[in-house]
C-alpha cells in the first residue's frame, strides 16, 4: 500500500495533468427502470423494479413478477448484484423475487445475497424454497426493516430506509454518495512536495505548515470535491409530508404517480398518490429532478400526468422502461 502511495506521489509530481484528470473521473451513479407500472402487468408495462448502479455495485429496488426477464431484455447483468431492497409485500413489488433467487442458484452463484424487506419476507421465501426442496448454493441473508435509519454503508455510499404511508407497512430508500476528500492543487504539490502523511491530512482538511511556521490555509492549497449525489425511491405511498425530511435535497426522486387529478379521491382511498401530489412532495423537499412511475394500468398514455406534475414542479420526467437515468450533475 505504501509502495503504491509513493508511486502516486511521483506521478503527481511528474504528471499533474494525469492527476487532475483522474480526480475528475466520476463514479457511475445511475438508475435503470425495469418496471414502472402498478398493480397488474400489461403488454407494455411491468410492475415495479429498478436497478441502481453505483460504481461496480448493482442494487435491485423491488422485484415484481417478470423482473429477471426485464433484466435480460435490457441487458442488465446479474453480476455484482449483492443487495435487494423490497419496499413492501404487495405482489407488484416482490412476486419476481423467488424466480430471481432460483435463477441465481441455477447459474451457480456462490456469493451471499442480502435481502432487505418487511418482516414476513424471509418466511415467504423460505417456505417456497422448502416446498420445492431447493438447497441454495449461496447464502441468503435477510435484514428486516424495522425503523428509519441506515441499512447499508461502505466507504463511498450509504443507504437509509424510512416509512411510507400505504395500506400495509411500506418503506422508501435513499442512496447517498459520501463526501469525497478535497483535491490537492498541482501547483502546491509541485512547489512544496508534501510527504504522504501530510497529503492525507491536507485532503481531509488540514492546513500546511511551512518550515518557518507560517501556514498555508487548506482552501488555498486544495480544491473542493464535487457535491455528493443522492437518489430516493418512494413507492407506494399516499401524499404524505412526513417523508419530506428523509428525502430533502436529493438529486433525483422517483415517486409514485399512480393516478391523475381526476382520481385524487381514489388515490387517497387506496393510499396512492397523483402525479401532482408527487410533484408537491418534490417541491417541498427541494429535490433536483422528479421521476414519475408506478402508473395505473388504466392509462395507455401518461403524458397528462407529466403536465399535471410540471404545473407544480417543472423538472419532472416520466420514467420509461429500459431507460437509464444518471443521478446528479
Ligand atoms: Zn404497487
Amino acid at each position: 500500500m505504501k509502495h503504491l502511495q509513493q508511486i502516486e506521489i511521483r506521478l503527481i509530481k511528474l504528471l499533474p495533468e494525469y492527476f487532475e484528470k483522474r480526480n475528475s473521473i466520476m463514479t457511475d451513479f445511475q438508475v435503470t427502470i425495469l418496471g414502472n407500472g402498478s398493480a397488474v402487468p400489461t403488454a407494455h408495462q411491468n410492475p415495479s423494479a429498478q436497478i441502481l448502479q453505483f460504481g461496480h455495485r448493482r442494487f435491485l429496488i423491488d422485484c415484481a413478477e417478470g423482473t429477471q426477464i426485464q433484466m435480460i431484455k435490457y441487458q442488465v447483468s446479474r453480476k455484482n448484484l449483492s443487495h435487494i431492497f423490497i419496499s413492501h409485500l404487495h405482489g407488484d413489488h416482490y412476486f419476481g423475487l423467488i424466480g430471481l433467487i432460483s435463477t441465481l442458484h441455477l447459474y451457480g452463484r456462490e456469493q451471499p445475497l442480502h435481502i432487505f424487506g418487511p418482516k414476513s419476507l424471509e418466511e415467504i421465501v423460505l417456505l417456497q424454497l422448502k416446498c420445492s426442496d431447493t438447497q441454495l448454493k449461496y447464502p441468503l441473508l435477510f435484514h428486516v426493516l424495522r425503523d428509519a435509519g441506515m441499512i447499508y454503508e461502505d466507504s463511498t455510499l450509504e443507504i437509509r430506509c424510512f416509512p411510507l404511508s400505504h395500506r400495509i407497512p411500506a418503506w422508501g430508500f435513499v442512496f447517498r454518495e459520501k463526501e469525497k476528500e478535497r483535491h490537492l492543487r498541482k501547483d502546491f504539490v509541485a512547489r512544496y512536495a508534501p510527504g504522504v502523511e501530510q497529503m492525507h491530512r491536507i485532503k481531509k482538511g488540514s492546513d500546511f505548515v511551512l518550515p518557518d511556521d507560517s501556514i498555508l490555509k487548506n482552501k488555498e492549497i486544495t480544491t473542493a470535491p464535487p457535491n455528493p449525489r443522492s437518489y430516493a425511491y418512494c413507492s407506494d405511498t399516499v401524499y404524505d409530508q412526513k417523508i419530506v425530511p428523509f428525502i430533502r435535497s436529493v438529486d433525483m426522486l422517483y415517486h409514485e404517480a399512480t393516478f391523475d387529478d381526476a382520481m385524487a379521491n381514489i388515490a387517497a382511498e387506496k393510499y396512492h398518490s397523483t402525479a401532482r401530489q408527487a410533484a408537491q412532495i418534490a417541491a417541498e423537499a427541494r429535490v433536483g429532478k422528479l421521476l414519475l412511475g408506478h402508473f395505473s394500468a388504466r392509462f395507455t398514455d401518461v403524458s397528462h400526468l407529466l403536465e399535471e406534475a410540471q404545473g407544480v414542479f417543472e423538472n419532472t420526467l416520466l420514467s420509461e422502461q429500459g431507460e437509464t437515468y444518471a443521478v446528479g450533475r
